[in-house]
């Protein structure tokens, strides 16, 4: 493992300096490894032709060889390069959608090394629309590997700050241009399979892809496969957004869950476990009375602000030292459209599926219990 010290370039978001893009896309070039922004996440480059400079991903990320990683493209006449067999709705797609946060599943080509793909037949490709992002996949004129620069099981970064926190002195380069715009993965979806299947939703809303693609298969909720079965679409392993202590995600109406708050903070205070709490801007005003870290992810009307928000503060309550995390969700209603639907994802992930439904059917005294049962 390298241990000299990452490099920072700072850069403009829109304009980023052309001195700055050439020098990194000369170490990509060279089989070095650089995170940039894009419009969702933070990712970490290499050239995805180069099945050394591959390998060192993993190694940086501590990630599984088992979990392959996303392609990203300056342009969509690269599609050629890096998949076969290309059906015609991808081009469909990738006009309506590219550059953007869509991600197709399709058959690798050959000269694409296996590692990429942790040895499928398939290739994952997109086109990322941040400027910075797209100067430099253009200054290397090379298909770049690039999963979520973040250690495995972290929270994905959407600062550089992020990045250099997981992986300072295991990377070459990270380009900072501020925190990214979207701050959710992209969308995934299968076009190898009949019918197309959704493995990961995301940035891009699903609604919008069924005009070009109707019986786009869809689970009903989070797909949350074991360990074994994950190898079929990965990503999709319960734990794999998790800040360090452990996140309980309160579902159902606010009045019924800041009631239930109140019963339960002080239950876990006298058993000495320290309590964070994720919450909109309005259940935080009614918390104050509490023994509990607060932090806010904005309003839940207001999805695409929780979206950018969240990932930072799941990191933020790792710095915390928090033992217990109720995070607030989307209602089901918005856990099933659009933005809402990653949301809940992740934070169903960060939850390891752990779900507390209040209301008005349910008990305060069964609510607890049900708690204490996920209590470590
Ligand atoms: P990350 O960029 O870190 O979010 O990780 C990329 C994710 O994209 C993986 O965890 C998978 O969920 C998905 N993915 C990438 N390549 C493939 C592929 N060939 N087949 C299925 N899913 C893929
Ligand atoms: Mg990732």
């Amino acid at each position: 493992m390298m241990t000299n010290a990452t490099q920072v370039f700072h850069v403009d978001p829109v304009h980023p300096d052309p001195i700055a893009i050439a020098a990194a896309a000369q170490a990509l070039a060279e089989g070095r490894l650089v995170a940039f922004p894009t419009e969702t996440v933070y990712g970490l480059g290499a050239n995805a032709l180069d099945a050394g400079a591959v390998e060192r991903i993993f190694i940086a990320k501590q990630r599984p060889f088992s979990d392959p990683l996303i392609v990203h493209l300056a342009d969509v006449a690269q599609l050629t390069d890096v998949a076969i067999n290309i059906p015609t709705v991808a081009y469909a797609l990738a006009e309506r959608f590219w550059p953007g946060p869509l991600t197709l599943v399709l058959r690798r080509h050959p000269n694409v090394p296996a590692n990429v793909s942790a040895g499928r037949d398939t290739v994952a490709v997109r086109m990322p629309a941040h400027p910075v992002a797209l100067a430099l996949l253009r200054a290397c004129a090379l298909p770049i590997a690039a999963p979520s620069a973040n250690l495995f099981s972290r929270p994905s970064p959407t600062t550089a700050q992020h990045v250099l926190d997981d992986l300072d002195g295991r990377i070459d380069i990270v380009i900072d241009a501020g925190p990214t715009p979207i701050g959710l993965e992209s969308t995934v979806i299968d076009l190898t399979q009949t019918p197309p299947l959704l493995l990961r939703p995301g940035g891009t809303a699903v609604d919008a892809l069924r005009a070009f693609l109707p019986d786009l298969k869809t689970p009903d909720g989070p797909l949350i496969t074991s360990e074994k079965e994950s190898a079929a679409s990965p990503g999709t392993l319960l734990k794999h957004y998790s800040p360090r202590g452990q996140v309980i995600l309160l579902a159902g109406e606010s009045q019924a869950a800041l009631r239930f708050l109140h019963s339960a903070v002080p239950v876990l205070n006298r058993r000495g476990l320290r309590v964070g709490l994720l919450l909109p801007d309005d259940e935080a005003r009614e918390v104050a009375d509490l023994q509990a870290t607060v932090l806010t992810f904005g309003s839940l009307r207001e999805p695409s602000a929780v979206a950018r928000h969240l990932f930072a503060r799941l990191r933020a309550f790792d710095s915390l030292g928090v033992d217990v995390i109720f995070a607030r969700s989307v209602d089901e209603k918005s856990a099933r459209v659009g933005l809402g639907m990653a949301i809940y994802d992740r934070l169903f992930r960060a939850a390891e599926g752990r779900v507390l439904s209040v209301g008005d059917d349910v008990s305060d005294m069964d609510l607890l219990n049900q708690l204490l049962a996920y209590l470590p």
